[in-house]
This record gives C-alpha cells, structure tokens and sequence, in this order.
C-alpha cells in the first residue's frame, strides 16, 4: 500500500492549541471484522495489536487523575478485544460517559450475540457507520452483506430503546456516521440527516438520533487509494479550498487526546495512525502512564499536518460531526 504520510508533513495549516482536556479517545486496537476501503485505520480481521489489561489500568487510572467526563472508545472493532466489556463497566462506575464506535455488523458476529444488552445496560453512547442509506452504496464501501447485517444490527439496538427521541430519558444515543464513498467532501449534514431518517424508518423501520458526515481523511488506507489511483493531489486540493478558519476553533483535538493499544497518547486518531507524536512534546513519545493530570495538556500545541484540512474543509468534520 502506498504512503501518504510523506505528503502530509509539510504543511501550512494554522497553529492550534488544546484548551481544557474534556475526552479521552482510546483505541484498543486494529482487529476488525470488516476490511473498509477508506478506513483510516488500516483494521482488518488478521490484524493482531491488542491492548493488554495492564495498560487499561493504566489508561483507567488517567482518566480518574484527569477528572476527564467522556471515554470515546474506538479501534478496529473494539468491542472484539478482551478489555472492551471490563474497560466499559469501569469507567461507567466512575461515572464517565463512555461512547463506542462500533461498526453495527459486530452486533450480529458469533460471540458477540449479548453485546447489545451489554451496551444498553451500562447505557453506553454509540457512534456507528453507516455510509449511505442504500445497500449497494454500504456494500461497495464496505463488503459485501454489510448493509444487510448493519440493519439488523440497528433494528436489536432499538428494540433494546436505542434511538428513541427522549435520549435524556433512556439514556440510549444512537447516532450514525456517514463518510463519503468517494473522493468528495460530504453534503450538507443537516439535509443529510433528513433524507437519512426517512429513508431508514420507511424502507426498514429503523429510528436513530442524529447524522454525523465526516470528511474521509487522506491518510493509510484511504491515502494509499488516492495514491494509487492519482487522485491524492485534487483531493487534498478539494479539502484545501473548503477550508473555513471558523472550524479551527471546534476540531476535536482541541479537548481530546487518543490513546493507542500500547498506551502511546498522540494528540488525536489521525494522527495517531500516522505515528506523529504529541505535538507538544517535541518528538518524545509520552506514554499515558506518564501524563500527571489534564492540566499539563491544556494550552499545549497540537500537531498539525496536512491532513487536518480534512477537519476544516466544508462544513468541518469532528469526531462529533459537521462544525459549522
Ligand atoms: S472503517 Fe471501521 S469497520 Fe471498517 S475496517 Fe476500519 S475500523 Fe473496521
Ligand atoms: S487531524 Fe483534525 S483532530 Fe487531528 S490534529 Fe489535525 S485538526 Fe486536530
């Protein structure tokens, strides 16, 4: 696979800075059932990284020293590694928010029959993907049967209270994430949300809350495509001219810091798949088992590249949606 990342470093994009540290993302690693074409993070079923108990106690014990409120936890499939379920209930009796980045079809992989309930009862936030409301778009983008098993998925999710419109009473979010198939920023995320909500309830009586739309980030995989097929220069181009400066002051690593499988803290996901380090560190590596409390992050500099256009471009993309 080619590498984007060489194309990446030299950059002109604004200097930022982390304000107070609300969210810590960890990745438990890249093992995944599925193998999507723009994934960002390289995952796959043959990937082995891991991340041990030990280090969970150790990610567990910055989040308590931090007074951090949300656990943002992605990977791979995390809920495939063995730390997922007793990383969830921990954090929960702290009384942390805990969101899971789950991908819908691991609801129905053999093994993970209870993982539903086990989200519902310990009222864990999902984000889940879900590219288009059409199967033959899912299916493209992401293997084949995926659409079909992604539905089913969301249908034992609402049937466990999922997605319904009074989330502060069941304490059950479910919201979807849509990426663009190709090599073209997303639509406007409001519209998109409409069309999506009709769409799903209409054709297969599946309810959600809200329509994240996320730029495809132009890093592993997905940058590896865009190389290969000479497209990588008018997509980086494209997200260039999109950017808005006004979405500089809600990108997500302004309140987050990720986390890897071995317990290395980078200064987001992206740039946690691009192995850059903690931009204010100066090229030291720093371990979560290092970081004293929040405070020692906040105003701190964050490491920027070319990629993080794709943060700024359009309407903007977060781990938490559209910005503007
Ligand atoms: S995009 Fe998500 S579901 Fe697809 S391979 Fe990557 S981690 Fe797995
Ligand atoms: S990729 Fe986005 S979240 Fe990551 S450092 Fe750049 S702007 Fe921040």
């Amino acid at each position: 696979m080619l590498d984007s990342k060489p194309r990446l470093l030299d950059t002109d994009f604004p200097l930022i800075k982390r304000r107070r540290l609300s969210t810590v993302q960890v990745n438990l690693g890249y093992r995944c059932n599925q193998s999507c074409v723009h994934c960002h993070v390289d995952a796959g079923p043959k990937r082995r990284e891991e991340m041990t108990s030990a280090t969970m106690e150790q990610v567990l014990g910055f989040v308590e020293r931090s007074g951090t409120s949300t656990l943002d936890i992605t990977g791979g499939a995390p809920e495939l590694n063995a730390v997922f379920r007793p990383l969830v209930e921990r954090a929960r009796a702290l009384g942390v928010q805990v969101l899971d980045r789950c991908n819908l079809t691991i609801l129905t992989e053999p093994g993970q029959q209870d993982l539903a309930e086990f989200l519902a009862q310990n009222r864990v936030d999902i984000i889940a993907s879900l590219p288009c409301y059409l199967d033959e778009n899912v299916d493209g983008q992401r293997g084949k049967g995926v659409f079909e098993a992604s539905i089913r998925g969301l249908r034992r999710l609402n049937a466990l209270g999922y997605g319904a419109d009074d989330v502060d009473a069941t304490g059950l979010r479910l919201d979807l994430v849509y990426n663009p198939i190709d090599a073209v920023l997303p639509p406007p995320q409001g519209a998109l949300e409409t069309d999506y909500k009709r769409e799903l309830a209409v054709r297969h009586g599946v309810r959600f809350n809200r329509l994240l739309t996320l730029a495809n980030m132009p890093v592993r995989r997905f940058g590896g495509w865009l190389l290969s097929t000479g497209r990588f220069d008018d997509y980086m181009q494209l997200l260039r001219q999109a950017h808005r400066e006004e979405n500089l002051d809600a990108v997500m690593c302004r309140d987050l810091i990720s986390i890897d499988w071995q317990g290395y803290v980078y200064d987001c996901d992206f740039n946690q798949m691009l192995g850059l380090t903690l931009g204010a560190t100066g090229g030291h590596r720093p371990h979560v088992s290092e970081l004293t409390d929040a405070a020692t992050l906040t105003g701190a500099d964050i490491r920027v590249a070319n990629h993080c256009y794709g943060c700024t471009a359009g309407q903007g993309s977060s781990c938490g949606g559209a910005l503007a």
